[in-house]
């Protein structure tokens, strides 16, 4: 059995990494963030407010999360394409804060771990869901290049952009990912640290794959 978990704050290029060692090493890719994101988008979309805890609760228990190759469904539709703005990232981090929310993503993430080779990003996979993982790695980069980099993807698909603006988000969520009281965002004792603010893609798939192979 191989269970990878990859944790590390917003924008660090995690799920870019895992979907080509996905790839490569025939494993089944599962991204946690993509589950918190369909929730923010399910109350953006129906007007929740996601401080308001009871209405976000309550909505839950009308929701249905599941991942399927590489996709998210939300209540059956694939909203994989929907949920990569800045507003629903923030929203995501806000509604991720509640146990009912977290209770339920870790459900679909146990269940997948249960009977696949998986490697998994998120924030809390190696310290909290899947704590015998064999591979932890706990994968970060400086805000101000996380930023940079989301600053020219944003550019190159065409989309307005304002480079400030996007660094105090990431600080933002850095900040509430960090800080809230359930399953913050921290490396695990057991987990490879791997900074890639100095790496390229491609250097960075090659190191991970070293981590994996030294590590199983
Ligand atoms: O990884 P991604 O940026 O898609 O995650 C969106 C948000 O979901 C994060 O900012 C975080 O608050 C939350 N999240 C979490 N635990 C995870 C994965 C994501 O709390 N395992």
């Amino acid at each position: 059995m191989l269970r990878v978990a990859i944790d590390g704050p917003g924008g660090t290029g995690k799920s870019t990494i895992a979907k080509a060692v996905a790839e490569k090493l025939d494993l089944e890719y599962i991204d946690t963030g993509a589950m918190y994101r369909s929730i923010a988008l399910k109350c953006l979309n129906k007007g929740i407010s996601v401080d308001n805890e009871a209405a976000v609760i309550e909505m839950l228990g009308e929701t249905d999360i599941d991942f399927v190759s590489s996709k998210v469904l939300l209540d059956g539709e694939d909203v994989s394409g929907m949920i990569r703005t800045n507003e629903v990232s923030m929203a995501a981090s806000t509604v991720s804060k509640l146990g009912p929310v977290r209770e339920k993503v870790d459900a679909v993430t146990r269940r997948l771990a249960s009977t696949k080779n998986v490697i998994m990003d998120g924030r809390d996979i190696g310290t909290f869901v899947i704590t015998d993982a064999e591979v932890k790695i706990f994968m970060t980069a400086s805000p101000e290049i996380r930023a940079k980099r989301r600053y020219e993807q944003m550019l190159e698909q065409g989309k307005e952009a304002d480079y400030d603006q996007i660094f105090r988000e990431i600080q933002e969520r850095d900040y509430q990912d960090t800080h809230r009281d359930l399953h913050p965002l921290m490396q695990a004792p057991d987990a490879v640290y791997l900074d890639t603010s100095n790496m390229s893609i491609e250097e960075n798939i090659e190191e991970v794959l070293k981590i994996i192979d030294m590590k199983k």
